[in-house]
């Protein structure tokens, strides 16, 4: 094998202290016969070929891979160089650049023999002879496979979920971006579909994690395979799928998709020993060009909800009164995080009675808010968007402030009632949290844990949060007394109602006030008083608005009267007015 360098190294002058010089006598005093057999040995393919790529050698490497596809051969054209160097422009462009730069690098794919395929990194060198001229060109080879696999593997994972191999959010962002700015000029349409599976954490409950995986994974393969018009398909979260359809000129054909995802979950899914039926709901938000991404999502997400709150299987096309909906809810967010510090709330009490006495014994504390631009809110219209932004901790925290203050002062003038606080399920998720503000609150206005009464709803069962359960329990160890509020008006969950001990049990009004028009609504109210007596739980009956109602409640042998009837909500000084004046009635009753 023939080996001969061309270029021999000048030595400078202050050779003896140049460190970069006694490298170099290092190399020369190898015997040119040891350098070609090291270049020979090494594990990358080595080729040298003369200025026009007629090869002059190639080491063992080089010539030893035979599932190349084309062989590298002493005296014949490198057939790299062969194809690069096509034309003598090519030729004198690529061949100049290389002397001006010395080295060129780059990847390229390569097909074996066997038709797989392998990434090698080439380098080429140009060697110069002592005039400058170019003489010499060596080329390097090695497989980089491996390494461009990993990246390869890298960039996938950035963009697709790993359960279902769907594109991921960021990704279909990213496409909903550029889609958005290629139709904007024509007359296209652009439909955003967000799909959310009904009740899938009931499904993962029923059916244990490793199904509800698999189920994601069919609904998947499902949606890919029978939605071809799909520009994009995309797990977004959890239970939540994306679509994206592009050049739908008329709101029909969105129509039509919708049928077909609503038959794709509708079909039972089949797995070994059980079969699953499902359903979706759709939220959809259209597009002609000029929105923004991120707008045309939350537009999608917002009318998804829209579509949950009007039950299962049902889709909402984003519109006018939507979007007013959405805005009067932001102004409302931005509006509440100032509600505390421009005094703007404050908490109102509404009395509950005995039943068979008629005497106040507790009194269920209701936030109001009053705000200059938006006037009156309703807390049945800001305590979900305090709880969705987050904000209900600090409101519960200042609620519960307000309400251990009140009671601190009925316990001074031994008024004998206590206070009923709702907390929300958000509330409770920062247990630990939860749990010390209270304490410390008990203890800060000297009350017990009997002064107060948490009403929470059903959703927090619902949620089956083991953080949930946590805070009930640590609270329930601490004496706290809980009540299910608005019972019946969620998925009432027997098996957590009868696994901690909740101490009353609210009937919802929405029952009570058609317990005397509809005859379901009275049987519903009758089976709830009789869970509630089984379960040994008081039981308070909320929305008492007429004698008729009262009666009704007194029959099923409810404890408390919560309603219209008796009390509305007042201020706490009317409240303390109000107590301050049956205690002196009763004084002077007792006197007689
Ligand atoms: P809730 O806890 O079920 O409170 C009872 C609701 O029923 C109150 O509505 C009360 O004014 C109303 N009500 C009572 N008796 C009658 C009646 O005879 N007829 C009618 N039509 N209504 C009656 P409000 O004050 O509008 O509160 C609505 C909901 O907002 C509450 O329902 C509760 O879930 C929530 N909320 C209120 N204040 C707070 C709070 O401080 N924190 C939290 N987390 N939620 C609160
Ligand atoms: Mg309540
Ligand atoms: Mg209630």
């Amino acid at each position: 094998m023939l080996f001969q360098p061309t270029h021999r190294p000048v030595i400078c002058a202050e050779r003896a202290s140049c460190v970069k010089c006694e490298q170099v006598e290092i190399v020369n005093t190898l015997p040119v016969a040891v350098i070609a057999k090291i270049v020979d040995e090494v594990a990358l393919s080595v080729v040298i070929t003369d200025h026009q790529g007629i090869i002059r050698y190639a080491n063992r490497h080089a010539t030893s891979v035979t599932d190349l596809p084309q062989q590298r051969q002493v005296n014949e054209t490198d057939p790299l160089l062969d194809e690069l160097l096509i034309g003598e422009q090519n030729k004198a462009i690529i061949l100049s650049s290389l002397i001006k730069q010395k080295r060129w690098q780059f990847d390229q794919k390569i097909v074996l023999h066997d038709d797989t395929t392998q990434w090698e990194r080439v380098s080429m060198s140009a060697i110069s002879d002592d005039e400058g001229k170019l003489c010499h060109i060596v080329i390097y080879r090695h497989d980089i496979t491996e390494e461009r696999n990993s990246l390869e593997q890298l960039f996938y994972n950035s963009r697709h979920d790993r359960l279902t191999k769907l594109v991921n959010k960021d990704f279909c962002i990213e496409q909903l971006q550029k889609s958005l700015a290629t139709f904007s000029s024509d007359n296209c349409n652009i439909a955003l579909l967000v799909l959310d599976i009904d009740n899938f954490h009931v499904i993962n409950e029923a059916h244990g994690y490793s199904i509800g995986d698999q189920l994601l994974k069919d609904i998947a393969a499902r949606l890919t395979t029978q939605l071809p018009t799909a520009k994009l398909i995309g797990r977004l979260s959890g239970d939540k799928f994306i679509l994206l359809f592009n050049g739908v000129n008329a709101l029909y054909s969105v129509l039509d998709n919708i049928e077909t995802i609503q038959r794709i979950f509708n079909r039972e899914f089949e797995f070994t020993d059980r079969s699953i039926l499902t359903s979706v709901c759709i939220g959809v938000s259209l597009s002609s060009g000029g929105s923004d991404a991120i707008q045309l999502l939350r537009d999608a997400d917002s009318a998804v909800h829209h579509a949950k709150a009007s039950g299962k299987n049902s889709y909402v096309i984003f519109n006018e009164q939507l979007k007013h909906g959405v805005l009067r809810s932001s102004q409302i967010e931005v509006a509440m995080r100032s509600a505390i510090s421009n005094n703007e709330l404050a908490v109102y009490f509404q009395p509950i009675v005995d039943s068979h006495s008629g005497q106040i014994v507790c009194a269920e504390a209701l936030l109001r808010w009053h705000n200059p631009a938006l006037g009156w809110i309703s807390p049945a219209e800001f305590i979900p968007i305090a709880e969705q932004s987050g904000q209900i901790v600090k409101l519960g925290n200042w609620v519960l402030e307000q309400v251990c203050q009140q009671v601190a002062q009925w316990r001074q003038l031994a008024l004998p009632l206590y206070a009923c606080v709702n907390v929300s399920a958000v509330q409770l998720i920062e247990h630990y949290q939860f749990y010390a503000t209270f304490m410390a609150l008990l203890e800060r206005y000297d009350l017990t844990s009997a002064d107060l009464e948490l009403e929470v709803t059903e959703s927090l069962m619902l949620d089956n949060d083991e953080r949930h359960a946590e805070t009930l329990q640590q609270l329930i160890a601490a004496q706290c007394r809980f009540a299910i509020d608005d019972f019946g008006t969620g998925f009432s969950s027997l098996k957590t109602l009868s696994q901690f001990e909740f101490h009353k049990l609210k009937i919802d009004k929405s029952f009570i006030q058609n317990v005397l028009t509809s005859k379901r609504d009275r049987s519903v109210t009758q089976a709830i008083a009789q869970i509630a007596k089984t379960l040994d739980m008081q039981i308070t009956a909320e929305g008492v608005e007429t004698d008729e109602m009262l009666q009704f409640c007194k029959s099923l042998e409810c404890d408390f009267i919560q309603g219209f009837l008796f009390y509305k909500p007042m201020t706490a000084k009317a409240l303390f007015a109000l107590l301050q004046q049956q205690a002196s009635m009763l004084e002077t009753n007792e006197a007689r």
